[in-house]
């Protein structure tokens, strides 16, 4: 076997070899895209969707809130958003997700684009990240979330980021954003079963992280729960559901 014919099977395998990576790596690529097009479904292991099971670590509705650590940047109050706007009458909680996953899409940019009026009929009250959680509204306001009347007159919106920096970390958002939850819970005596998904009031697919099929399942019952839990541990363990 001459060295020259073995260097040239070497380039051919070396050319299958590189091809077969390249179309396995699209075929992931590609389901990921048809289950959603979103990366995180790509990291599934990092989250295990089963409910809280970790004992209760009781705190005050405040130290709670400072746990979410939450920022106030409130819209111009002359911001076409917020023109008309009526009294909220807080009775639902609609949990939505930006679907954005540039990795300059924080919670605080979210807020300053918003502030600077680049989301024209759009407006919503905290805007959640792994880091923190930036108010956009006064609690006293409606904003422009939920898609039906009623559902931007009657709840509180909360965005939870999607951004895909180094070092992101969804379930942190989703954290963070259940311990928000519970917090307005509280505070506005708010059932559990008024926390719903943006797909409550107009069948759209959002939260998309948190859906099953574009629908309410697992993910959001494991949501739910961890809501319930911090709800519990500033309730003196009782629940609100
Ligand atoms: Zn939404």
């Amino acid at each position: 076997m001459s060295r020259k014919w073995q260097n040239n099977r070497m380039a051919r395998y070396g050319k299958i070899l590189a091809t077969t990576v390249l179309l396995a790596i699209a075929a992931v690529f590609t389901a990921c895209q048809q289950q959603g097009g979103n990366s995180y479904l790509r990291t599934p292991r990092a989250v295990r969707f089963q409910p809280v099971s970790t004992p209760l670590v009781k705190r005050s509705l405040s130290r709670l809130a400072r746990e979410v650590n939450i920022k106030v940047r409130i819209m111009p109050s002359n911001a076409r958003q917020r023109r008309g706007s009526r009294r909220l009458n807080p009775r639902f909680i609609t949990i939505h997700s930006t679907a954005n996953h540039s990795p300059s899409s924080t919670a605080m940019q979210h807020s300053r684009a918003l502030c600077r009026g680049a989301f024209t009929n759009r407006s919503w009250h905290f805007t959640v990240d792994q880091f923190m959680c930036v108010q956009n509204l006064p609690l006293r306001e409606t904003g422009w979330h939920a898609g039906t009347p009623a559902g931007n007159h009657n709840s509180i919106g909360i965005e939870m980021c999607e951004c895909e920096n180094r070092g992101h970390n969804h379930f942190r958002t989703w954290d963070r954003a259940a311990k928000l939850t519970a917090v307005l819970m509280k505070r506005y005596g708010i059932n559990l079963r008024r926390v719903v998904p943006h797909y409550h009031w107009t069948r759209k697919n959002c939260p998309a992280p948190l859906l099953t099929n574009g629908k309410p399942g697992p993910k959001w019952a494991w949501f739910h729960s961890r809501v319930d839990y911090y709800y519990r541990c500033i309730n003196e363990g009782k629940s609100n559901r």
